[in-house]
């Protein structure tokens, strides 16, 4: 009964208060909760979603045109330091678009429905992995202050009542947004080669010393993977605190 009330209560709502595209402003009738069709009309979002799915790099998910799943050339020459990287989305299209408004616009409905689809991912990439713990790229504190919000946090801000609503019982992980920290800040990355890049983000990030991750088995999350450069900085920073196993899950990977 609560349930078919809180379907009216939503159906109602949406009568009165329709949300509106993000992209071109027209009311949106026919969204289902959970997904991007709260945020975007059906126009705008097109046939289908740019979803990331293989086949795709084994190691750092570089997504590939054709083929079959197997190891990218830049892998197979140096394993990067990341154990596997995985994505909700490719960036590209709409989703690139939603991106940029939720970091760098605020659009801060966009929260809930990518973190619907980024738990999917996690579910469909990481469920056979004993994580430890799940960490949000940190940003440097003066850059946290600027925009008011980490858009990494947010993106799995509910994973653990998500979990528990699916399974009834608490996450075997939890969520750290405390003891990974960017101690150096970095100019914008965009328009920046890879070896720039890492440049850049050398000795970026530091463990506090709250925690012991000695022998764990963490996972980093993300906005958006282009080089990598992000996660492998601070992947290389947790290997050297101790950490035996570190892969990321992204929202959208070039
Ligand atoms: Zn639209
Ligand atoms: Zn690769």
């Amino acid at each position: 009964m609560r349930r078919i009330l809180s379907h009216l209560g939503r159906e109602l709502a949406a009568l009165i208060f329709p949300d509106k595209c993000l992209k071109c402003g027209t009311y949106i009738t026919n969204a289902e909760a959970g997904h991007l069709s709260t945020s975007f009309c059906t126009f705008c979002t097109g046939p289908a979603l740019p979803v990331y799915q293989p086949p795709f790099c084994t190691c750092c998910g570089v997504p590939f045109d054709t083929g079959d799943t197997h190891l990218c050339e830049s892998c197979l020459k140096a394993p990067p330091d990341i154990g596997t990287a995985r994505a909700a989305f490719t960036y590209q299209g709409l989703i690139r678009e939603a991106v940029g408004l939720f970091k760098y616009n605020s659009r801060l409905s966009l929260a809930k429905p990518f973190e619907a689809c980024l738990y999917e991912a996690f579910t469909d990439y990481f469920s056979d992995v004993p994580i430890d713990l799940i960490l949000p790229i940190p940003l440097h504190p003066a850059k946290a202050r600027k925009r008011g919000f980490n858009q990494s946090f947010l993106l799995v801000r509910n994973f653990r009542a998500i979990y528990r609503k699916r399974y009834g019982q608490p996450p075997p992980w939890q969520v750290d947004i405390q003891s990974l920290v960017r101690i150096k800040e970095t100019p914008t990355q965009t328009g920046l080669d890879i070896a720039e890049r890492e440049r850049n983000l050398k000795n970026a990030f530091a463990w506090g010393e709250g925690r012991d991750i000695e022998g764990k088995s963490l996972l980093l999350i993300d906005d958006v993977f282009t080089t990598g450069a992000t996660c492998r900085a601070a992947a290389k920073t947790l290997l050297d605190a101790g950490a035996a196993r570190v892969d990321a899950l992204v929202l959208a990977r070039a």
